[in-house]
């Protein structure tokens, strides 16, 4: 029992020591706009060749994942990164 709850500790420490961020697949994306319209941090932007990225702003995207359901053509992944 006593070795479950060390594991789980690992585990939860572990993953406090990440965050998440989305990003574009750029091949996949058709520039339809929905991710912009439905990122709650307003870090969905089209770049210059018409494809939608997250952008650096005094928002980071911590991965909530909203962007990656909504795209209709799995344009977006969400990479792990450590904090
Ligand atoms: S929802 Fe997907 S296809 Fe549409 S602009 Fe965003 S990344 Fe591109
Ligand atoms: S994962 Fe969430 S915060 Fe990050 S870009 Fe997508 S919708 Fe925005």
């Amino acid at each position: 029992m006593k070795s479950t709850s060390s594991r789980l500790q690992k585990k939860i420490k572990e993953l406090s020591k990440l965050t998440y961020k989305a990003i574009t697949i750029l091949p996949n994306c058709k520039s339809c706009g929905t991710c912009i319209k439905f990122c709650p941090l307003n870090i969905r932007k089209l770049n210059d060749q018409g494809k939608a990225i997250t952008i650096t702003s005094d928002y980071i995207c911590g991965g909530c994942s909203v962007c990656y359901h909504r795209c209709p053509n799995n344009a977006i992944k969400l990479i792990s990164l450590k904090k």
